[in-house]
C-alpha cells in the first residue's frame, strides 16, 4: 500500500497544501504534515498508532513475583512488553542488558528502540 503521506494533503480548514515535518515525543520521531496558515498539525497515521500503542503500555504498572531459581533470582516479563518490542518475541533466547540503575530501580534494555532518535 502506498504511504499516504507521499500524497498532496490540504487543511480542511484553510483549504493550503500542508508541509511535512516532523514531531518529537520523548524517544519517538513522528512523521507530520503542518498547515502552513493555522499550524494544524496532521500526524501520519501508522507513527500515531505506535506512540499510542507505547503509550498505553508505558502507563501500565506490572506486579510481577520475583522467584529463585538455582543461584539466581528471575522475574517474568509480561507478554505484552515482549510482544511490542516487534523482533524479541522471535528470538526468545536473545540476552539483554540488564543494570541497576538506582538503589531501587532495576532497567532492562531491549537492543532496538522503535524510531529512537
Ligand atoms: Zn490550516
Amino acid at each position: 500500500m502506498e504511504d499516504i503521506f507521499n500524497h498532496t494533503i490540504l487543511c480542511n480548514k484553510c483549504n493550503l497544501e500542508t508541509k511535512g515535518t516532523t514531531i518529537y515525543k520523548g524517544a519517538y520521531k513522528l512523521r507530520a504534515k503542518e498547515c502552513p496558515n493555522c499550524g494544524k498539525i496532521i500526524y501520519h497515521p501508522i507513527d500515531l498508532e505506535e506512540y499510542k500503542n507505547f503509550n498505553n503500555i508505558k502507563n501500565k504498572q506490572f506486579q510481577v513475583k520475583l522467584r529463585l531459581v538455582g543461584n539466581s533470582y528471575t522475574v517474568s516479563i509480561p507478554r505484552e512488553i515482549i510482544e511490542f518490542q516487534e523482533e524479541m518475541h522471535q528470538e526468545i533466547n536473545k540476552l539483554i542488558s540488564m543494570s541497576l540503575e538506582e538503589p531501587e530501580k532495576l532497567s532492562l534494555f531491549f537492543t532496538r528502540r522503535i524510531r529512537s532518535l
